[in-house]
Formats: structure tokens, sequence, C-alpha cells
């Protein structure tokens, strides 16, 4: 079954839906239990929590089973077990590939030939992989924004790209229209079994004091909390981490409502330098405050002095992230009581960058009213 993550109502699992047509909240799948079982992968050993579906290995680019590694100088300083997982080793260089798999494997199953995906970036470069991968046609809505650097690497993907002209905020509900008139799976920050991948992460860390997740859309920790959760529930834990969630300064939607109350509301002109975290409206944002508020989470926001300081920090333990992981390490210094626990940051995407503006002359620019028309032919 699905569920509303706001009201608890149930839809069928048979059925493409990701949001509850009643709340306009997203959906996830039911709680799943079950146990470690034999293998080597994270999709093996972890099959119980994704029973209610077939996982094609097929599909798989290796994506998971990232390295927890124990941080000595942060540890150090502040007197804690310190941990990155470290995500940016993923096939596409960021997390987002575990929820893609999972997303892709859903798409095929419901007998989708199309998928697509609104981004700025990472994502896109995840879903073009995948969808590579698979065979199957690939739409990139991006926000004109982008940077060419990112475009070079969706770009040899072979996805088809569209720099979206208008509202990046109503780009994700338009895009959902626009996949059911078109028969085309989008696979956005919020899909329920994208959430279902993320849940992975969780899966492999196991047993923690705080894990600190750097938010933009919430889809990251609304999965890693739901992976936490499935394990509390199965005995496999004994108590759920206290999550917090990173956010930069100049695009803090989802701290600004915690800190104030109420639901998440749009932040007028974002700007910060970690761009993947820059989603000025959140389509996850109230189910991520559900959780921050059910689980006695904390939100921080940094300053992008502070997230180019954290990221030359990592740098000197050998690890080059994007600004927008660099969130993760930032927080640290804005915590209390750090003094003796088991703490994990999250390192979200990779620092690498490759130069390529072979792509960018070749994208149509489209107006938000009329892209149908821009894509023409599929
Ligand atoms: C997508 C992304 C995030 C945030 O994930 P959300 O699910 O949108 O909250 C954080 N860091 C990087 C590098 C990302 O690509
Ligand atoms: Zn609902």
């Amino acid at each position: 079954m699905l569920q509303c993550t706001k009201c608890g109502r149930k839809y069928p699992l048979e059925k493409h839906q990701q949001r509850c047509p009643l709340c306009n909240e997203p959906l996830e799948v039911v709680a799943q239990r079950g146990k470690i079982r034999e293998g080597k992968r994270v999709w093996d050993r972890f099959r119980d929590f994704y029973s209610y579906m077939n996982l094609d290995m097929k599909y798989s680019l290796g994506e998971g089973d990232t390295p927890l590694i124990l941080s000595e100088s942060l540890s150090q300083e502040f007197k804690a077990e310190i941990y990155f997982k470290n995500e940016t080793v993923n096939p596409t260089w960021s997390f987002k590939d575990r929820g893609t798999f999972v997303a892709l494997n859903r798409a095929l199953s419901l007998g989708f030939d199309k998928i697509g995906v609104v981004s700025t970036g990472n994502m896109a470069a995840s879903v073009a992989a995948y969808g590579a991968r698979a065979g199957v046609k690939t739409f990139v809505l991006l926000s004109s924004t982008v940077s060419q650097e990112k475009i070079s690497q969706i770009g040899i993907y072979g996805a088809k790209m569209f720099l979206i002209d208008g509202d990046y905020g109503a780009l994700y509900f338009e895009s959902l229209k626009i996949g059911e008139r078109l028969g085309i799976y989008f696979m956005n920050s919020d899909d329920p079994f994208r959430i279902e991948g993320y849940k992975s992460i969780a899966l492999e860390i196991g047993e923690i004091d705080y894990v600190i997740i750097p938010t933009s859309s919430g889809g990251l920790l609304r999965g890693i909390m739901k992976g936490f959760l499935e394990m509390k529930e199965s005995g496999l834990i004994d108590r759920l981490p206290v999550p917090i969630a990173a956010q930069a300064s100049g695009c803090a939607p989802i701290c600004r409502a915690f800190r104030e109350g109420g639901d998440v509301r749009r932040m007028e002109n974002p700007a910060t330098i970690a761009h993947a975290i820059e989603n000025p409206y959140p389509p996850s944002g109230n189910a991520a405050l559900r959780l921050l508020r059910r689980y006695d989470g904390r939100c921080v926001a940094l300053d992008d002095e502070d997230i180019i300081r954290a990221r030359r920090k990592l740098a000197k333990e050998g690890i080059f992230v994007q600004p927008a992981s660099a969130t993760a390490p930032a927080a640290l210094e804005k915590l209390k009581d750090l003094k003796g626990k088991r703490i994990a940051l999250i390192l979200t995407g990779s620092g690498l960058k490759t130069k390529g503006i072979e792509y960018i002359s070749q994208i149509p620019i489209c107006k938000i009213e009329n892209i149908e028309g821009c894509m023409g032919e599929i």
C-alpha cells in the first residue's frame, strides 16, 4: 500500500500515484519489516524491506554500499565519534542513484517506457544515466540557472534536456501533469519509490545518535528517517537517531518554518553557492517538518562562508564534496551536546566538476506555459 505522509489515508500500490489528492502531500510506501539476510549488496541484505517489489539488478549501476568512514580530526575536535557516509562514490557521484534505481524499477514495472525528472542537476544526471542503462527515453527539465558543468554530464548520457524559463517551484507540479498526459514517469525528488531507495542509506548505517542531512526538497531526510524507523520496528536498532536538517541560509524554507511554526512557505530570491540544495519551495518540506517535529530534530542554516570553510576541512581529510554536502560538517559547529555522541554526516555528492559547454547551445529554452509544445515530437 501507499500511504499519505499527512493524513495516513491508504492507496493501492498498483496505481501510479505520488501525492495525496486530499492533502496534496507526498505518499510513501507503508512501513516494512524484516531481517538482515545474507548477501553482498545492500539490495540483497535488506531485500525484506523491498519485498513489495522486484528490484531487477540488470538496471543497477552499483549504487549504494558506500563507505562509512571515521573522521579522525572531527572526532577529536568535537570529542565525539563522527562518521562520513561517503555518497560521493555512487555511480553518478551523488546519493540520488539509490532513489533513481528503485524508482526506475517502479516505472518499468508499471509499463512506462519514458521517464523524466525536474532537477537542478544531480538528480537529472542520475536519471539520465539510469534511463540510458535501461534504454528508455529520458526527459530532463532543468531550471535555466543550471551550470554548464552539470549539463555536460547529462548530455553524454543522451537524455533530452529542456531549460525551463519560469518559476522552478511551479515546474515541479507542472511536470506531474505533463507526465500524466504524455505517459512519462516523472521520478522527482519526492517520488515514493525514490524515497525507498534513499532509505537504504539508513539500513547501511545502523544505530547512531545523530544524523546530519543536507536538505533541499526534503526527500533525502524522509528516506533516511523511514529507513531508521523500519529498522527500529524490526528490532534491528534500539533507538532512532536525532535528525538534523542542514540547509543553506540563502535558501532555508524548512528551517524557517521549523523555527516559526506552521507549513513551509516559498522562499523568495534564494541565493547560495550550494545550488544542489537551493529549492525555494520544497515538495517534501512539510513531510520533512513533520519528522523533525515528531523526532525532536533540529534544522541548521549555514552561511556560504561556513560552507566554504567546511568544504576545505573535508578536503584535508581526502574528501571532495559539493558545497551542498559541506553543510553537514558545517552544521557541527552550530550544535551543542555532541560530546561522546555517534554522529553520521551524509556527504551527499562529489565536488568534481567537468568543464563542458558542448551541449548548452543545443538546448531549447521553453516558456513554462508551453513546455509540451516546446518539447515537440517525443
Ligand atoms: C539532492 C541533493 C541534496 C538534497 O536532497 P533532497 O532530497 O532534495 O532534500 C543534498 N545534496 C546534494 C549534493 C544533492 O544532490
Ligand atoms: Zn492525505
